[in-house]
């Protein structure tokens, strides 16, 4: 900015939305351990240290260098006198006590247990643990719990979902998917998203954006995807969430991580026939085939550019995004729109780059926000 002196090093920004993230990380023994932390800290609803070691471990993937001593960081946001000492740990000795300690605690070892079962978040995880249960065969043989529809799925497709996403799966599913929606729709618009759009090797799932030029379209297009995939055999699972968006509403409801496109959480069949190099299965797995956790999310047309922008990630990028945006601009952002508090009035957008310009930002590729 202008009136500053200037310095001879660039200086780091608190905001992860004014750093460029790639996916090579040059200080994992140290956001490994923070990411322990802030696990912890979440489940133990304590959301203050938990955003702290997130944030800190933002700032450290940022680097393109490794920190290997206490007085490289000096210029660095996000990092306090907790995180330093954890840090000073490990660069002394290779490892920090209150981390092993946590890893090797009954109840975060439970919760990390409970919560890694698709539909399973930290509350009922809990509700679990305070119960006494402590394995998977606990929840099942007790008479007592009903799981709902997305649990049991959870549970039943274990093995699977808990196993990692390949490059080569996620592509394959984008040739399924790309199949289904120009079949029903020849001018749709289809676009990975999530963790495979920022480069990542391997995610949790695949995310994809899907919508229809013809404004209002785009609802009945993602059921007639489902149908297509369910006609075909390789619908497993299938949690569809009609749209409750409603641009006339906005910015009357708090902005939100949460949006209110139509969407839906599936499990599709994957044939290992459609994947280059083939599935990424157990040995000794003779299936043939796995199943995969795919998100497909369907906005208007004319808000495909905050919608790719929300749901390509990280949430550590999103959520510095909207720090930047309230803090520095007063302005308001979410998947669906930006709102400018000073003129009272929604900026609009077609693609990525009007946002970044609309907040005064420099663009961040994708493979750049692995925040
Ligand atoms: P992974 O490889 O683990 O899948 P990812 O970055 O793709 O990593 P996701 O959980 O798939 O993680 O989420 C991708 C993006 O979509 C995130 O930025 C998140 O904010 C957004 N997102 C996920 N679920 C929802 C939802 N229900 N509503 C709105 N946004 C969501
Ligand atoms: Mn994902
Ligand atoms: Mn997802």
């Amino acid at each position: 900015p202008e009136g500053s002196p200037p310095t001879a090093v660039a200086t780091v920004s608190q905001y992860a939305c004014q750093r460029r993230t790639t996916i090579e990380n040059n200080n994992k023994i140290f956001t490994d351990a923070f990411e322990v932390l802030a696990e912890s800290y979440e489940f133990n609803e304590n959301e203050g240290p938990c955003l702290a070691f997130r944030r800190a471990a933002s700032v450290l993937k940022s680097l393109p260098w490794a920190v290997e001593c206490l007085g490289a960081t000096e210029d660095l946001p996000c990092l306090g006198d907790h995180t330093k000492a954890v840090m000073e740990e490990i660069l002394l000795y290779g490892r920090s006590l209150q981390v092993e300690s946590i890893l090797s605690n009954e109840r975060y070892q439970t919760l990390k247990l409970f919560t890694s079962v698709f539909g399973v978040g930290p509350k009922t995880a809990e509700k679990w643990y305070r119960r006494g249960l402590r394995s998977f065969s606990d929840i099942l043989a007790e008479p007592s719990i009903q799981l709902n529809r997305m649990q049991q799925t959870g549970f039943l497709h274990y093995g699977d979902i808990s196993r990692a996403v390949s490059k080569a799966e996620a592509r394959a599913l984008g040739n399924i998917i790309d199949e289904a929606v120009h079949a029903i729709t020849p001018d749709a618009i289809l676009a990975l998203t999530g963790g495979f759009r920022r480069g990542k090797e391997f995610g949790h799932d695949v995310d994809f954006i899907v919508t229809a030029l013809e404004l209002g379209k785009e609802e009945s297009l993602l059921l007639d995807i489902i149908d297509r995939l369910k006609h075909h055999g390789i619908l497993l699972y299938c949690d569809y969430q009609a749209s409750t968006f409603d641009i006339s509403k906005l910015p009357s409801h708090r902005f939100e991580a949460m949006d209110h496109f139509a969407k839906c959480f599936l499990i599709l069949r994957l044939e290992g026939s459609q994947v280059d190099g083939g599935l990424n299965i157990a040995e000794g797995d003779s299936r043939g085939w796995r199943g995969v956790r795919v998100d497909l999310v369907s906005p208007p047309v004319d808000r495909y550019a905050y919608a790719l922008l929300g749901w390509t990630g990280s949430r550590q990028f999103e959520r510095d995004l909207r720090r930047f945006a309230r803090s520095e601009k007063r302005m308001l952002l979410d998947n669906h729109a930006l709102y400018d508090k000073r003129k009272k009035e929604f900026l609009a957008a077609t693609t990525e780059k009007d946002i970044f310009a609309h907040l005064g930002l420099e663009y961040i590729e994708p493979w750049q926000r692995n925040a």
